[in-house]
C-alpha cells in the first residue's frame, strides 16, 4: 500500500505560542472555558488534575469505591472506563452512588471503538472522551486497508454521520466532549494520508473538531497523547499552532504521556512530557498515567502543576519577547520534528580517555566530583568530569579567558553576558547555563539561537541541579526535558545533593525519559483500566526482574488486546493480555504467540527475546 509522506504540510517553525507568550517568556496559553459539571477546564481556571479508574466498570461497588478514593485523594475529575454499552448503562448507578456519597467531582466516560457506548454514557456523565482513531475508523490487524483520495473523503463523511448525533446530544445535555488522540491508535485512514506522525495525530483530531464546529458546539477539549514524551510535546505544539493559524477557538488541552510506567521512571517520563508542556503554558487539565494504584497519580500530578506553573517562571532576563526584533533570530531547532541541534564533533580529553562528543554522538553524562578514582559499580559510568583540566568560566563582561586548557566551558546566567564575551576559538569551547539561572530552558533556547546567529556550532553542556528529593528530580526532568525535546544538548550533568551516584543515575534517567539515550530497558506499561486482564503492577515487576540487565530493548506490558497492541508504540516486544489469565506475545506489532497461560508467559517472553538474538546473560 502506498503511503503519503508527511512533512510537506509541516509548518516551518512558526511559533506555537500566542502573543504575548514566547519560548523565552512563558505564559499560560489562552483557552476558552469548557464547563464539566461543577468544574471548568480552560480559561483562567486552574489546571485540573484528573485520573481514571482501573476497576471493571460492571463491578459497580468497586468502581464507586475507587472513584471515591480518587476524589478523597484530591482528584478533580474522574474518568471511568466504558468499553461497551453495557458498561455505559452501569454509569447511571455509579454516578448516583458517588453523588449520594457526597462526591461532586465531574465524571467522564472513556470510550473506544463503541459509538453506542458513547450514546449511552452521554446520558449519565458530565464529559465523554472519544478516540478519533477508533470511534468510526477501525484499525485492521496486520494489513492496512487500501485508500485513495475518494475513499479518504468518504471516511471523513462517515465520521460526520457517526459523530454529529453525539455532538448534538452532548450539546442538548450540557456535556463536554474530549477528542482524545493517541499516537499508537491512529486509524489506517490517517496513517495512509499522514503516516505515523504528529501531523496524523493533529489532523485526526481536527476532523472531529470540524464536526463540532459545524454543529456550533465548542465545549470540547483536545488531547494528543503518546508514550514518547517528545512526540506528545510536538503534537500539542502543532495542535496549538493549527488552531491559531486556522482561526479556530483556542480549545483547552488535556495533557498527558501514556504508558509512562511505574516508580521513578514513570514520574520522570511524566515530568519530561507533561512538565515541559506546562512550562510552555500548554495544558488546562492533566492526567499522569502510572502503572500503579491511580490514587498514586494525584500527588504526582499536583506536584507537576505546581512546579511547572508558567506564572512562576520569569522571562529570560534580557531575552527577546514576542514582537522584538531579536526574536527574529532563528533558534536553529525544530519545534515540531525532533532533530539534534547541529553541533561540531569534538574529541574531549577526559580522565577516562578520549570522549567524542557533539554531532550525532550520544549526549554524554558527566560528574563534577569526586574524581577519577571514583567509579560506580554497574554499567552507568561517568563519561567526563569537570575539574582542573576543564575549567568553567562565567561569561560576564571582561572575564579573562583562561589559557592553556584543552577545553573551556563558558557559562552564562543571563542574556546580557553574551554581549561582550570573547570566546576562545571554536572547537575548544563548550557553553552552558548556570543552573541557578531563572528560566533555565528559556536561556538554553536563547543560547542555541545566539550561537546559530554567530555561525557557531559549539557544544552545549546541559547543567541542572536538584536537592535529590522526588520533587526536585521531577523539576529538573521538566526543565531538561523541555530543552532535550528541542534537540539541544551534547553533554549533561545534573548535580544532586543526594550523592554523586544519584547525579549520575538521574542524568541517565532523564535522557532515557526524554527518549534521547537509552541506558536500560524501556518499559512501556499501560496504567490499566476496566479492560485489564492481569495484575499489571506485579506483572511489570516480574518482567522487570527478568530483563532489567538488558540494554537497548523496549518491552511493552499492556493489559488488554483491544487497545494494547495499538498503544504499545514502537516497543520491540509486547506482553499483552489476550484473554483472562492468558497472554499474547508480540514482536513489534506482530502477534507471534497467542494465549499463553499467564504463569508461563514471562519465561516465554525471555525465550522470545533469546530467539531474536536480543538476550544477554546477566
Ligand atoms: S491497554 Fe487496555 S488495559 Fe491498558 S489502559 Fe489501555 S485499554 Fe486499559
Amino acid at each position: 500500500m502506498s503511503q503519503k509522506t508527511a512533512g510537506a504540510v509541516l509548518p516551518d517553525n512558526p511559533p506555537y505560542l500566542v502573543e504575548p507568550a514566547s519560548r523565552f517568556a512563558p505564559a499560560r496559553r489562552r483557552s476558552i472555558p469548557v464547563r464539566v459539571g461543577n468544574r471548568v477546564i480552560g480559561g483562567d481556571h486552574p489546571v485540573l488534575v484528573q485520573s481514571m479508574t482501573t476497576t471493571n466498570t460492571k463491578d459497580i461497588d468497586a468502581t464507586v469505591l475507587q472513584t471515591l478514593e480518587l476524589w478523597n485523594a484530591g482528584c478533580e475529575l474522574i474518568r471511568i472506563t466504558t468499553p461497551t454499552a453495557k458498561d455505559a448503562e452501569c454509569l447511571q448507578e455509579i454516578v448516583a452512588k458517588v453523588r449520594a456519597a457526597g462526591c461532586d467531582a465531574p465524571i467522564s466516560a472513556d470510550i473506544h471503538f463503541q459509538p453506542r457506548a458513547a450514546h449511552e454514557a452521554v446520558k449519565w456523565v458530565e464529559k465523554v472522551r472519544i478516540n478519533p482513531g477508533n470511534f468510526v475508523d477501525s484499525k485492521a490487524p496486520g494489513e492496512m486497508k487500501e485508500y485513495d483520495d475518494a475513499s479518504f473523503a468518504a471516511g471523513t463523511l462517515k465520521v460526520r454521520e457517526a459523530f454529529a448525533p453525539l455532538v448534538r446530544e452532548a450539546r442538548a445535555r450540557g456535556v463536554a466532549l474530549r477528542i482524545g488522540t493517541n499516537h499508537g491508535s491512529l486509524s489506517d485512514r490517517m496513517m495512509w494520508k499522514y503516516g505515523d506522525t504528529v501531523e496524523g495525530m493533529v489532523e485526526s483530531a481536527l476532523e472531529y473538531m470540524r464536526v463540532c464546529e459545524e454543529e456550533d458546539f465548542d465545549q470540547i477539549v483536545f488531547s494528543m497523547k503518546s508514550s514518547n514524551p517528545r512526540v506528545a510535546i510536538q503534537a500539542y505544539r502543532l495542535l496549538a499552532h493549527r488552531l491559531e493559524a486556522g482561526g479556530h477557538k483556542p480549545y483547552p488541552f488535556h495533557v498527558g504521556v501514556t504508558e509512562a510506567g511505574d516508580g521513578e521512571d514513570g514520574r520522570l517520563k511524566s515530568s519530561v512530557g507533561i512538565g515541559a508542556l506546562l512550562r510552555d503554558g500548554l495544558g488546562d487539565t492533566i492526567r499522569v498515567s502510572l502503572t500503579e494504584n491511580p490514587v498514586q497519580e494525584i500527588p504526582v500530578a499536583k506536584t507537576l502543576v505546581s512546579l511547572c506553573d508558567p506564572a512562576k517562571i520569569p522571562p529570560v532576563s534580557g531575552g527577546p519577547v514576542r514582537g522584538d526584533a531579536a526574536e527574529a533570530v532563528p533558534e536553529a531547532v525544530s519545534f515540531y520534528n525532533y532533530q539534534r541541534r547541529e553541533s561540531d564533533v569534538v574529541t574531549l580529553k577526559t580522565p577516562f580517555g578520549d570522549l567524542v562528543a557533539g554531532g550525532r554522538e550520544p549526549v554524554a553524562v558527566g560528574i563534577v566530583a569526586p574524581g577519577v578514582e571514583w567509579l560506580p559499580k554497574g554499567d552507568r559510568k561517568p563519561e567526563w568530569i569537570t575539574g582542573e583540566s576543564w575549567p568553567v568560566m562565567r561569561a560576564h563582561v571582561g572575564a579573562p579567558v583562561p589559557s592553556g586548557h584543552e577545553v573551556v566551558e563558558v557559562q552564562i546566567r543571563e542574556v546580557a553576558e553574551l554581549t561582550d564575551v570573547t570566546p576562545p576559538a571554536a572547537g575548544k569551547v563548550l557553553w552552558s547555563v548556570d543552573p541557578a539561572a531563572a528560566n533555565l530552558p528559556g536561556l538554553y533556547r536563547y543560547l542555541a539561537a545566539w550561537l546559530a546567529a554567530q555561525g557557531r556550532k559549539d557544544l552545549i553542556v546541559l547543567r541542572d541541579r536538584t536537592d535529590g528529593t522526588p520533587e526536585g528530580n521531577m523539576a529538573a526532568a521538566a526543565r531538561l526535558g523541555s530543552v532535550l525535546a528541542d534537540g539541544i544538548g551534547d553533554l549533561i550533568h545534573v548535580d544532586s545533593a543526594a550523592s554523586v551516584q544519584a547525579s549520575l543515575n538521574l542524568a541517565y534517567d532523564i535522557l532515557q525519559a526524554s527518549a534521547v539515550r537509552r541506558s536500560k530497558p524501556e518499559y512501556v506499561a499501560c496504567p490499566g483500566c476496566g479492560r485489564t486482564l492481569f495484575d499489571l503492577r506485579s506483572t511489570t515487576q516480574r518482567i522487570r526482574a527478568k530483563t532489567a540487565h538488558l540494554k537497548n530493548i523496549s518491552i511493552a506490558v499492556m493489559g488488554c488486546i483491544v487497545n494494547g497492541p495499538g498503544e504499545m508504540a514502537d516497543a520491540d516486544f509486547g506482553y499483552v493480555g489476550g484473554a483472562p489469565n492468558k497472554v499474547s506475545l508480540y514482536v513489534g506489532r506482530e502477534c507471534v504467540q497467542k494465549n499463553i497461560p499467564e504463569d508461563e508467559a514471562p519465561e516465554a517472553l525471555v525465550e522470545l527475546i533469546k530467539s531474536h538474538g536480543r538476550w544477554i546473560d546477566p
